[in-house]
């Protein structure tokens, strides 16, 4: 309706679905396609008949079937966002999805090929950074970049730019250096965390292959980690736009982009007795994320921003004049039925 649609142009939030392809894996062992993508109409359907159930269709800002390149993410996802970002404004990407789905290959893919040439697989990431850089190159202004990446496990932060002797460091004390606090005007600043000043896309390129390594390795000593945690990959920029006579014109963007953990950890909180108290640490920033967004696309009056770490530290980048694009992602395949509908079910309200 004409009601909603107007609603629709004020709502911060647009969430968009990715269905990959069926993979090796899941064709050798005779997995079915579940699912099905009508992108003009925006709409997923996924069977459920192997449970006795009636098909069910959902409705989304856009959606990308198992054969859209990577180009198109980008291109009619985030780089809207970049160009808000570039306008002054505070930006975030959020890869939301079951393990296995292709968060981080949406995120991050295939890193460049050559020197100075980005892979056809490359992610979000640096396609954004290279946008962002042509962009700031055209416009001829004066501007500064600083690069951060985090990592947030069980409500902790880790610095995945940190130096080499600081992260040892970090590790065997298995202490809690990276701190985050109020600064008393309605922000949060994260006390200890590494900003590095960047000049190329080529730069920011080997910091998001060498942050993502060091979260691989860290995968391998805590089992499974990854698929429980959060990464959140920022870049800010200061901008100089001179104006007629000496009037000088400063802009702050920030675009954040984060890989969130596996949306299995929401369906299985609570499951088992035992590990209920873990699982609630672990999801309390997924579970107030969707809170967070629901709120906002509610208009609600409260926007429980201070009930978990990853909503205090993307506060100034949720909500107001803030935009937000959540990346939902899917297998087709019939043995993820129950993870893909949580994935459908929590993605979809949040629109
Ligand atoms: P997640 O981060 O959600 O756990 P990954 O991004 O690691 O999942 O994806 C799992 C595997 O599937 C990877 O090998 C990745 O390259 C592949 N993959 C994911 N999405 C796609 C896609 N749209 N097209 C082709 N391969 C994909
Ligand atoms: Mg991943």
């Amino acid at each position: 309706t004409s009601h909603k649609r107007d609603r629709d142009r004020e709502v911060p939030v647009q969430v968009v679905l990715r269905c990959r392809p069926l993979n090796d894996d899941e064709l050798r062992v005779n997995a079915q396609s579940v699912i099905t993508c009508n992108e003009p109409k925006k709409e997923v359907t996924i069977s459920q008949s192997i449970l006795m159930q009636p098909d069910k269709t959902f409705t989304f800002d856009k959606v990308f079937g198992p054969k859209v390149q990577q180009r198109s993410i980008y291109d009619h996802a985030v780089s809207p966002l970049v160009i808000e970002a570039l306008e002054g404004y505070n930006c975030t990407v959020f890869a939301f999805g079951q393990t296995g789905t292709g968060k981080t290959y949406s995120m991050e893919g295939e890193m460049k090929s050559k020197v100075n040439e980005l892979s056809t697989n490359a992610g979000v990431i640096p396609r954004a950074v290279r946008h962002i850089f042509e962009i700031l190159e055209e416009r001829k202004v004066d501007y500064s970049m600083k690069i951060t990446f985090l990592e947030l496990y069980n409500e902790e932060i880790t610095d995945l730019l940190a130096t080499e002797e600081q992260f040892r460091f970090y590790d065997e004390r298995q202490k809690r250096p990276i701190c985050l606090l109020e600064d008393g005007r309605g922000g949060e600043v994260i006390r200890g965390l590494e900003e590095v000043t960047v000049y190329s896309p080529d730069e920011v390129y080997s910091l998001l292959e060498r942050g993502s390594s060091r979260r691989r390795s860290v995968e391998t000593a805590i089992n499974k980690q990854s698929s429980r945690s959060h990464v959140v990959f920022s870049i800010n920029i200061h901008m100089k736009e001179e104006k007629w006579g000496d009037e000088e014109l400063l802009k702050y963007g920030r675009l954040s982009l984060v890989d969130l953990a596996g949306s299995e950890n929401i369906a299985r909180s609570g499951a088992k007795e035992g590990k209920a108290r873990e699982a609630g640490e672990i999801n309390k920033s997924l579970l107030t994320l969707g809170r967070v967004i629901t709120a906002l696309s509610e208009h609600s009056s409260h926007i429980p921003y201070r009930n978990s770490k990853l909503t205090r530290l993307l506060r100034e980048s949720l909500g107001g004049k803030a935009k937000t694009c959540i990346i939902a992602t899917i297998s087709p395949s019939s043995f993820c039925l129950e993870d893909t509908l949580v994935t459908l079910d929590y993605a979809s309200r949040a629109r």
